[in-house]
């Protein structure tokens, strides 16, 4: 597994990007003028959604810093909205950025993993 150092510059070539740009197939479950939400290749459970935002961001940090506050709201809305159109806002869900090598990141484009449809147990195994 490739993964990303948190203050690598953003790669206009990673697969998110190529995929804002249509140059990859995605499967548009919701969306609006600075957020896209899409099912995640490799499901981890039967709700396994990513949401990003349109711009260039790396990872949570750099969109915290660097986004306009109506990207910043347009963002946790379509988290929202993905939320609601699978109806997790009735038993739950876990919400999770991975950042950085530590955090296992390696898509370099900011995206959260939303996931739900089951329990899902505790977050991590004990150390
Ligand atoms: P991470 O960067 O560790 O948060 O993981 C990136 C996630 O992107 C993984 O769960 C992959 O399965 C997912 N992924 C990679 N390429 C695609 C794609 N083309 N469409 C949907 N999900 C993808």
């Amino acid at each position: 597994m490739t993964t990303v150092a948190t203050n690598q510059p953003y790669d206009h070539n990673n697969i998110f990007a190529r995929l804002l740009r249509g140059e990859i197939p995605a499967n548009i479950v919701a969306q609006n003028e600075h957020a896209l939400a899409f099912p995640d290749i490799r499901p981890l459970a039967p709700v396994h959604v990513l949401v990003i935002p349109r711009g260039p961001y790396t990872n949570l940090l750099s969109f915290s810093q660097q986004a306009s506050a109506i990207e910043v709201v347009e963002f946790w809305k379509l988290v929202q909205t993905v939320a609601q159109h699978y109806h997790l806002d009735q038993d739950g869900f876990r919400l999770l950025s991975n950042c950085g090598s530590n955090g296992g990141q390696e898509v370099p484009h900011f995206h959260v993993h939303l996931l739900g449809g089951k329990a899902l147990g505790k977050m991590l195994p004990s150390l």
